[in-house]
């Protein structure tokens, strides 16, 4: 139960810290989750912990992505474990995406508890796990450049939310369509990936199974079109026009 008033002005955010919290009581976060998700924080502050016109298009070119996709897989860490697991498995079954755990701090036992809260809402398949199907993805240090053959590795598309710079490098000198969802336009997995979805991933995420719900019904040039339309540096730069934006408001009504 939570003990945040619905009336505090802050309401939604304060619910998602609760999110990941308790995500981290129960073992899905590293520590570092918690750090990542105070950065999150304060860029969402500066989008005005809303989503923006700019964060719309570049989920409408995900999703057309997504949709044109052989193989989408969708990377989950212990922060999107414990903040949309649900949406997370609901995006997987309506796109026909793998979804693989992929972890940069790897831990077996947090790799469980991310795999059986997943299981909860419904995962029938999660790869990241099987030694047999391990290999590597280069151009990465840590943990996470052990990948799954039937996974990341053969995907042409990968969801990759609150990735770190280095790994979206090297997935995208493997040849794969990048998209990410990053609240910081000026990270470097934000201005390496192919499409980056600045806002907060517990409110893009539904936005983004809908626009795959309705796009599914469109043809492949209508699709093909939407994502060639797509300019993911324009874009970014329209987001950092937003931030400005809402500064003055704030700085207006101070
Ligand atoms: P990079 O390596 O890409 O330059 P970084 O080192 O600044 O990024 P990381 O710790 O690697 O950051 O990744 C965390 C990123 O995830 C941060 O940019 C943060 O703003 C973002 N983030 C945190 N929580 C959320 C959230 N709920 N939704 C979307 N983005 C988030
Ligand atoms: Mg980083």
């Amino acid at each position: 139960m939570s003990l945040i008033p619905k009336s505090h002005p802050r309401a939604k955010s304060l619910l998602i810290r609760e999110k990941l919290v308790s995500g981290f009581d129960r073992g899905l976060v590293a520590k570092e989750g918690l750090l990542a998700q105070g950065r999150g924080e304060a860029f969402d502050y500066l989008q005005g912990e809303k989503t923006g016109k700019s964060a719309k298009s570049a989920i409408k070119a995900a999703a057309a992505q997504i949709i044109l996709a052989d193989l989408p897989v969708i990377s989950v860490n212990g922060n999107i474990a414990a903040l949309c697991p649900k949406e997370i498995v609901k995006l997987a079954k309506k796109t026909g995406s793998k979804i693989e755990v992929n972890l940069f701090y790897t831990n077996e036992k947090r790799k469980r508890a991310i795999i059986n809260t997943l299981k909860k809402y419904g995962a029938k398949e999660i790869l990241g796990t099987d030694f047999r199907s391990k290999t590597i993805l280069s151009g990465i240090d840590s943990a996470r450049r052990f990948v799954d053959k039937n996974g990341i590795f053969s995907a042409d598309v990968v969801v990759v939310p609150l990735e770190d710079g280095d790994r979206t490098m090297a997935l995208r000198k493997a040849g794969k369509k990048v998209i990410t969802f990053d609240l910081n336009p000026l990270s470097r997995t934000s201005q390496t990936a192919h499409i980056t979805i600045v806002d907060n991933v517990t409110r893009a995420m539904d936005l983004l199974i809908e626009n795959c719900e309705k796009l599914s019904r469109k043809n492949t040039n209508y699709l093909q079109k939407i994502v060639c339309d797509f300019d993911n540096k324009k874009n970014l730069s329209q987001n950092i026009e937003e931030i400005k934006n809402n500064l003055t408001k704030r700085a207006k009504n101070a």
